[in-house]
């Protein structure tokens, strides 16, 4: 049953569809053509005709769409908004707003939609509704949006110093960081004219800067100084882009990038001043110098240059470091550069390096960590040491011509007596015919003496090639006391020794050893000379060691000359050399082995301490 309100509105309804009926004609293409989705509704908001870009929008094919309920076309937060819309334009309205619609496959889709009423007959019988997508808009819009948010971002927030200005150079904007960096406001600037900011001294070439920029239309890019509200100034690199009219190609402003460059700058400027310092420190160092950087020279010094004998230092930047190094010592060179990458400093060691001409020398090397062109790299000191070796060993003979002639007023003493023994038996042979067996052992052992005595003073004034051999030490103590006991006994002092253990035998040179010993014992005796007593001690030390004490009751040394011992040429005494301890230590290191020494008024303790023979394998 219709009661009065039904049968209203169903009038108005048939009015409506009357309507379209008669106008479909005249409307055809301004409704199917349109490029905007048009959807007609009665009064009661049920949609009673839509167009074929509505069928596409809504994916609802017109009889469909017809079905569906004004409800269920809109999300549940916009059927409110729609509603209101609606009854608007029914009451005459004019309606115009944005909403979103649910087309049949879910999706949303953004509308802008214009409500016009339908009269008929002065009253209103519908709604015809103008849907317009703007997805695509609103898409655009957002991007813009988010575009210039992250533009403005970034300009306030940059460290760098923003500025665009126009044809005449006129600011037009200027970052916030212009307060940090010049010390102005944006208002203090804008307006102004951006020359005005730039040190007179680069003025010039700032405005033949942005002269090529705007002829060339290329981003710029230079170092200048900027003037600060305090009168100061700060260094800038700039970087300058013009903004080209797309249609036109009229520039339109030049924006530029300005970066404080002031810190860096001081930095750059200390690291070359630090860096010529250290070159002129190198340059004239009396050792020989090279800064490397894995096989490459960088920097080779005046010394170093004359070492390798090198006519100018370009011949040895054209070659690499492994070539000026022997091939027996390439290995332990690789395994070096890994500890100066580490950032380690190397200790002293003796390698053979080449010349260019190709002969070879002996250098001791060592490599440290440095920082050369600001990159890590090798600061590596040579020394040519054959000069020194030879000097070594000069020293060497020398000192042991002095102990030998020293020694030689004492054996000539020794000699005498036998001799005159040998005389005597032989005055007594003479005289009885008899060849009695005793007198010729006597001659035949006290020949054997000077025989001995003899060789060891030879072996001690001829120079010889170091030989490391076997060496038993108890052998060896007792010959050295044999060739020393004479003068011992001349000066009233008695060598007394102990020995532990037999058989202590430790691989060295005998000779060297022996002149050790000697050095030692003299010393020993000439710090004695009212007399007194040495005794000599021999034991093993630890598993693979051997300790040799020498003790006097001489008169002993105060700390100041304790702590001298072993400088060249130190000596206390009238006629001494100042050589002896000094040569000594250099052959027990040579031996691996170590000598210390204790004293005080009762006299002088010597301890060497020897790797046995096993351990030694030199
Ligand atoms: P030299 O014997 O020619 O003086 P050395 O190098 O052998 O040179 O000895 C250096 C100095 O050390 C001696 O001049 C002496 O003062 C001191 N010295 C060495 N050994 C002893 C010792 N056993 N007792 C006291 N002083 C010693
Ligand atoms: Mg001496």
């Amino acid at each position: 049953m219709n009661g009065p309100v039904e049968t209203i509105k169903n009038e108005k309804r048939m009015l409506l569809l009357e309507f379209l009926d008669e106008n479909r004609s005249r409307c055809e293409t301004l409704f199917t053509d349109n490029l905007d989705g048009i959807f007609i509704l009665d009064i009661e908001g049920n949609i009673v005709q839509v167009n074929p870009k509505f069928e596409r929008l809504s994916g609802y094919e017109a009889e469909a769409a017809k079905q569906v309920k004004l409800q269920f076309l809109f999300p549940i937060n916009y059927v409110n908004k729609v509603f209101h819309h609606f009854h608007k334009a029914v009451l005459g309205q004019f309606q115009n707003y944005d909403c979103k619609m649910t087309s049949k496959n879910g999706e949303l889709v953004d509308l802008n939609i214009t409500n016009v009423p339908i009269s008929v007959n002065n009253q209103i019988t519908g709604v015809c509704a103008v849907a317009r997508d703007i997805t695509e808009l609103k898409r655009r819009k957002e991007e813009v949006r988010k575009v210039e948010e992250m533009h403005k971002i970034l300009t306030d927030n940059v460290l760098d110093l923003i500025i665009s200005t126009n044809l005449k150079g006129e600011i037009l904007y200027v970052s916030p960081s212009c307060v940090h960096i010049l010390g102005y406001t944006a208002d203090e600037v804008v307006n102004q004219n951006s020359f005005a900011f730039i040190h007179p001294d680069d003025a010039k070439n700032a405005y033949y800067n942005r002269k090529k920029v705007l002829s060339t239309l290329e981003n710029g890019r230079e170092c200048y100084r900027i003037l600060k509200k305090d009168g100061d100034f700060v260094w800038v690199e700039s970087i300058c882009k013009p903004i080209i009219d797309p249609e036109t190609r009229h520039v339109l402003e030049v924006v530029s990038v300005l970066r404080d460059i002031s810190a860096q700058t001081k930095v750059e400027e200390e690291a070359k001043k630090r860096e010529e310092t250290y070159r002129d420190i190198v340059e004239y160092s009396p050792d020989a110098v090279f800064i490397a950087s894995g096989d490459q020279f960088l920097y080779i010094n005046e010394t170093a240059a004359t070492l390798l004998g090198a006519a100018n230092k370009e011949d040895i930047y054209n070659i690499g470091i492994s070539d000026i190094i022997h091939p027996d010592y390439q290995e332990i060179a690789k395994e070096r550069i890994q500890v100066v990458l580490r950032g380690e400093a190397t200790d002293f060691l003796e390698f053979k390096l080449i010349r260019l001409d190709g002969t070879v020398f002996v250098a001791e090397v060592k490599e440290l960590p440095t920082i050369f062109q600001s990159k890590p790299a090798r600061h590596i000191i040579f020394r040519d040491i054959m000069e020194r070796k030879k000097t070594q060993e000069l020293l060497l003979n020398s000192e042991k011509l002095n102990v030998a002639g020293q020694l030689a007023a004492g054996i000539a003493h020794e000699v005498r007596n036998p001799l005159t023994a040998i005389k005597g038996f032989l005055q007594l042979m003479e005289a009885q015919s008899d060849h009695n067996q005793n007198y010729f052992e006597i001659i035949q052992s006290e020949m054997d003496r000077i025989e001995l005595i003899l060789s060891e003073l030879l072996v001690l004034s001829k120079p010889h090639e170091l030989k490391f051999e076997t060496v038993d030490l108890i052998k060896l103590i007792e010959s050295v006391k044999m060739l020393i006991d004479t003068q011992a006994i001349m000066n009233g002092v008695r060598i007394e020794t102990i020995y532990s253990s037999k058989n202590i035998t430790i691989n060295g040179d005998k000779n060297q050893l022996k002149q050790v010993f000697i050095n030692i014992l003299k010393n020993a005796i000439e710090a004695m000379p009212k007399g007194g007593i040495i005794t000599i001690e021999l034991k093993k030390y630890s598993f693979n060691k051997v300790k040799l004490l020498f003790k006097d009751t001489g008169s002993g040394m105060p700390q100041h000359i304790l702590k001298r011992l072993g400088e060249p040429f130190f000596t206390t005494k009238e006629d001494g050399t100042g050589l002896g301890i000094m040569i000594s230590k250099h052959i027990i290191e040579n031996h691996e082995g170590t000598i210390h020494f204790w004293s005080d008024q009762k006299g002088t303790i010597i301890e060497v301490i020897l790797p046995m023979a096993r351990y030694n394998q030199k």
